[in-house]
């Protein structure tokens, strides 16, 4: 599985704690059987218990970025070692731990609410995971708390550190509140994404989800759409509640880096069709004469992310834009299916540009230009907000009309 790389000198020496870690990392990718291969990874795993709880976070990052300049498989061995370690810390030998998170997608031309969450609610909440996403076996603790992407932990030792908190408190079947003062500030956007995040302890060996145990009547297993399913019906009533005026999609609960990597990659094509039903409404225009610029953003020679420009038919300027960041296995560019990679040619990932465009003509804009110049990854110098492209090719800013009606609490970014 491909992540995103780190943005740290790359080929730099690695350092002396990081050696033996890449080591490891590289014997276990190159491990030829399942016997050798668990006789590594139980290695890996206790190197990097103790690094998750000391402040090692260098160390593991400059490891990942070598790695995945010089050996990939080793590079998504030892990345999933580190999730998986960081998820469920090793809290004594009855209780098996994970790290769990419950992504919403939400928009709203007002703002989408983050923050603390009442008593009464966390316990309404708690209660409906307990009953339609988790096996009978599991003990859920949820934080008081609507989390937003930046204030998720931000790195994998602050995220180690929620999880043995968290961990602990399931196991000891107490509650956990967060100081929700002293928080980053949440960007506000036309569409984002908002966690519930908590921990649950299973004994172990057992069974943690729903999917994992229950059974219909003739022995077939609960599905993971099923459960999504009476999730969504159950658990968005109540969300709804605490996110009044935001249009709501539920995502199934995960363990913290696989819900936020799905949500992240459901996000993109909720805020196009956000973007396109918020266009028509506040430029009073129909979608067909909205005209949609696709660019591909090139980072050291990889590509990104892609950009939408959102322009009216006959005006070149930018009245919306929308960021699609490739994420996971879909970073950088893609090979070219016909020919051997040539790494002369222009970084290309043609799977996910025709996927933006089908989800475009999907939500009625029939105008597309998909741009053959590559882009560098430009921000307006005053306010951070990304730069998108017209069909000309050029590079701006997203302002809307100045006579349209947009809600005053909102701003574009
Ligand atoms: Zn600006």
């Amino acid at each position: 599985m491909r992540r995103k790389p780190l943005n740290t000198a790359s080929r730099s020496k690695l350092s002396k704690y990081a050696k033996p870690l890449a080591s490891l990392a590289i014997l276990l990718a190159d491990a030829g059987s399942r016997l050798e291969r668990r006789f590594w990874k139980k290695k890996l795993f206790a190197a990097l218990a103790p690094m998750l709880e000391g402040r090692s976070d260098t160390t593991l990052m400059q490891t990942l970025d070598h790695l995945y300049n010089t050996n990939y498989r080793a590079y998504d061995e030892l990345a999933f070692a580190i999730e998986n370690t960081v998820e469920s810390p090793e809290l004594g030998q009855e209780e098996d731990i994970l790290l769990l998170a419950a992504p919403v997608l939400a928009w709203s031309t007002y703002n989408i609410p983050s923050g603390k969450i009442e008593e009464a609610t966390v316990a309404e909440f708690t209660a409906l995971l307990q009953k339609n996403v988790l096996s009978d076996h599991a003990h859920l603790v949820l934080t008081n708390m609507l989390f937003s992407p930046d204030q998720l932990p931000e790195s994998y030792t602050a995220a180690a550190e929620l999880a043995r908190q968290l961990g602990q408190a399931a196991i000891d079947r107490v509650k956990v509140r967060i100081d929700t003062e002293n928080l980053p500030a949440t960007q506000s956007f036309l569409s984002d994404v908002r966690y519930l995040i908590g921990a649950i302890s299973v004994p172990a060996g057992q069974p943690a989800f729903k999917w994992q145990v229950e059974a219909h009547s003739n022995g077939t297993l609960l599905s993971k759409e099923e459960v999504l399913v009476n999730w969504r019906l159950t658990g968005g009533q109540a969300l709804q509640k605490i996110m009044p005026g935001c249009l709501l999609e539920l995502m199934l609960p995960n363990g913290l880096y696989n819900a936020c990597r799905e949500a992240e990659k459901e996000a993109r094509a909720y805020s196009v069709r956000a973007s396109a039903a918020f266009l028509e409404s506040a430029l009073d225009v129909p979608t067909q004469k909205i005209h949609a610029s696709v660019g591909a953003f090139v980072d050291r020679g990889e590509i990104e992310e892609y950009r939408i420009g959102f322009s009216v038919e006959g005006n070149s300027d930018i009245v919306h834009g929308v960021v699609w960041p490739l994420i996971g296995e879909e970073y950088g560019n893609e090979p070219d299916p016909v020919y051997e990679k040539d790494i002369e040619s222009e970084p290309d990932n043609p799977v996910i540009r025709s996927k933006i465009e089908a989800l475009l003509k999907e939500v009625g804009i029939r105008q597309i230009k998909v741009l053959e110049e590559r882009f560098p990854l430009e921000y307006c110098e005053d306010c951070g907000s990304p730069l998108y492209p017209n069909p000309e090719g050029e590079l701006l800013h997203a302002e809307l009309p100045e006579d349209s009606e947009l809600p005053n609490s909102m701003h574009l970014h």
